[in-house]
């Protein structure tokens, strides 16, 4: 039997909920403002169980009351309009050091930096160096976060969303996407960076 074709990203998100797709259109849309980020391969591996799905939306900021359904779907539809992102969907099962990911459909997918975004209800890959503790920020017990600082699990392995410790709550899910996008910016160009479109100039 041949063996399975390996992937290669520069940044895997694992997780196409809020945070993860957050996190997935900073780094696209840096692409248009920075020549080191233009060649950078972005991918985001999701089951596709997002607690959106479950939401009804009045209270997040700037957005029309919808079902949390219809803004899952506006957020694929933004990365898919930035393009050069696959969204891969299948589940994570296993992570091998620096880092090689394995899921359960049988692919196997390789990055320089991994961006864990997998919600708080559980957290059930196999991978060294995390630390699983309760979500002191959950309204319910028993739901995780991984031990972080300021996102960063470990070199090159960044958490987000509800998985780093969030309240659940869009905007702060969305957030802490963005605030990863903008460190692993920043590790790649030595310098902080913020990605602004100005009036007139798009
Ligand atoms: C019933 C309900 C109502 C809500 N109402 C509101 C509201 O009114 N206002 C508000 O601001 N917020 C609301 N929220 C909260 C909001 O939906 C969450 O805060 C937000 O979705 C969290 O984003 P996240 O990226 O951390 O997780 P999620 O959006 O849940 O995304 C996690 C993703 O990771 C995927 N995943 C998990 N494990 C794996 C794996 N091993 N491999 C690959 N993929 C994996 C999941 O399938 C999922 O798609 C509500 C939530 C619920 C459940």
């Amino acid at each position: 039997m041949s063996k399975p074709q390996t992937l290669e990203f520069d940044v895997l998100i694992v997780g196409g909920g809020v945070s993860g797709l957050s996190c997935a259109i900073t780094l696209l849309s840096a692409k248009e403002h920075y020549e080191f980020v233009r060649e950078k391969r972005i991918g985001v591996v999701d089951e596709g169980n997002s607690d959106l799905l479950k939401a009804y939306l009045k209270n997040v900021p700037g957005i029309k009351e919808q079902e949390g359904e219809e803004l899952l779907k506006s957020l694929r539809e933004q990365l898919k309009r930035f393009g050069g992102c696959p969204l891969i969907k299948d589940k994570v099962v296993k992570v091998e050091e620096r880092f090689k990911v394995f899921t359960e459909g049988g692919k196997v997918l390789s990055s320089e930096y991994l961006v864990l975004a997998t919600g708080f209800h559980r957290f059930e890959i196999n991978i060294r160096g995390v630390e699983v503790l309760e979500n002191p920020n959950s309204p319910r017990p028993g739901k995780v976060m991984l031990k972080n600082e300021n996102f960063k699990v470990k070199d090159k392995l960044f958490v987000c969303g509800t998985l780093s410790g969030a309240p659940s709550m869009v905007s702060i899910a969305s957030g802490t996407g963005v605030w990863v996008a903008l460190q692993i910016l920043r590790e790649w160009s030595g310098k902080s960076l913020v990605i602004h479109d100005v009036k007139g100039s798009v």
